[in-house]
């Protein structure tokens, strides 16, 4: 779903998408539309598709 309105994170006025994880409102900028979530939800940056660094483990 679409509308119009102010994003939850940068507060530009734009058409707004929302995010699966947490469900705010965000921008098209702010919106990682592979994941279906926001960039706060994301990681906070936006990552040019690598995904080959080792993650989920902790040591
Ligand atoms: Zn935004
Ligand atoms: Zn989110």
């Amino acid at each position: 779903m679409e509308a119009e309105g102010l994003c939850s994170i940068c507060g530009r006025p734009a058409k707004l998408h929302t995010c699966h994880l947490c469900g705010r409102l965000v921008c098209s900028q702010c919106m990682d539309h592979r994941k279906g979530m926001c960039i706060k939800c994301a990681g906070g940056k936006e990552i040019s598709s690598s995904g080959s660094k080792d993650t989920g483990v902790f040591k």
